[in-house]
């Protein structure tokens, strides 16, 4: 058990023995939400070479172990329509002057919200600017939400009541976040339907270090595991959108995609959106438009933010002063992204990285 490098806020729990027992307990069907950020970190804990995509290994050693698979980048899918709409409709009333439809639920710029360490950061340092926080929760919240009400009903039939729905993420804020007491969604939609049940939507977090060990404890090797595709689970499918939110720019080119194509009626000419990709601490890109709806031309600002101990002040402070050029701006806590999260294996630069880290990082 460790803490993040990058300081994102945790939780001490190490609930890796707890998912073991769940896992053998008969009555309980344990829903493994697999963040995109695993999948290309987790090989690397059973010898394999650092990088190597294994989302149907991993689905079938996960399988072996017990677990019902939910891909969280179908969530991350989710994620994308609710922000990239919210997004949408504040662009068209405030940007380009058209009536306001329905509920507009913040001013530009639109902040990404899906990194609990960010939104932690942004509640204790920054709480003038909570309004520019996108409304939507962030993919693991809605997976958790999903599972323990569509998928309880249409793909896992079970009670959720019965569901132990566990995140596998890159991530040790996660564990935080999924404890959060507004995290419980499911439990109240089933209240409105007469159910009795109080429970969190995500039951616990587990990282891809601790799945490694999790399933090196039951004896099972990512390695020699069977590849599985699930194709027939709603729930396991996803598209490039969901999958690049690991990276950092991830959110923000799935989001622009959207915009660009609900604005303008066409798709982008090249869907891979470049200036928002690459590792420099704040990366900016401007993508013009014009509205299919009423000819109007708008040019759209973004930035994107990853480290925030580094590179985050200088573009909050612009926004508290009403003079942020942006009109969306993605902020991902650890340097890289989700890929490079504090619950990832810990040497992917070789022993150099480590010996360099160990003072700082005790548990390297
Ligand atoms: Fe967690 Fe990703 Fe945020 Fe890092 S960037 S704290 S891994 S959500």
């Amino acid at each position: 058990l460790v803490n993040c490098p990058f300081g994102a806020p945790q939780d001490t729990v190490d609930s890796v023995d707890a998912v073991i027992a769940k896992l053998k307990d008969s009555r309980a069907t344990v829903v493994g939400v697999i963040a995109p950020a695993v999948r290309v970190a987790i090989g690397e804990e059973f010898g394999l070479e650092p990088g190597t995509l294994a989302t149907e290994k991993l689905y079938g050693a996960m399988q072996q172990a017990g677990f019902k698979i939910f891909d969280n980048n179908f969530a991350a899918d989710q994620c994308i329509m609710e922000e990239g709409s919210e997004l949408i409709a504040k662009i068209r009333h405030f940007a380009l002057g058209e009536p306001a439809h329905g509920h507009l639920l913040g001013p530009l710029p639109q902040f990404t919200s899906c990194c609990p360490a960010w939104v932690r950061h942004a509640e204790l340092s920054y709480p003038d600017i909570l309004p520019h926080l996108s409304s939507a929760k962030s993919p693991q919240q809605m997976a958790g939400a999903l599972a323990k009400t569509y998928g309880a009903n249409t793909v896992f039939r079970v009670s959720p009541e019965n569901m132990y729905v566990v995140g596998v993420m890159p991530c040790t804020a996660k564990k935080f976040e999924a404890s959060r007491p507004e995290f419980g969604s499911a439990a109240l939609y089933w209240r409105k339907q007469g159910a009795t049940g109080n429970y969190p939507d995500v039951d616990t977090v587990i990282t891809t270090r601790d799945l490694a060990r999790l399933l090196k404890k039951m004896n099972i090797s990512l390695a020699t595991a069977p590849g599985v595709a699930d194709a027939d689970n709603p729930l396991a499918r996803y598209s490039g959108a969901g999958t690049i939110f690991g990276n950092t720019g991830g959110v923000m080119e799935a989001a622009l995609r959207t915009a660009y194509f609900v604005i303008t009626g066409r798709e982008l000419a090249t869907l891979e959106f470049t200036p928002v990709r690459g590792l420099k601490g704040v990366k900016e890109a401007s993508v013009a438009m014009k509205d299919v709806k009423t000819g109007r031309e708008i040019v759209l600002k973004v930035a994107v933010v990853h480290g925030i101990k580094e590179n985050l002040a200088p573009v909050v402070a612009a926004v508290a002063a009403g003079t942020s050029p942006y009109h969306f701006i993605e902020v991902m806590n650890c340097p890289g992204g989700c890929v490079n999260g504090g619950g990832q294996p810990i040497n992917p630069m070789g022993t150099s990285w480590i010996d360099k880290f160990k003072v700082v990082l005790p548990w390297a």
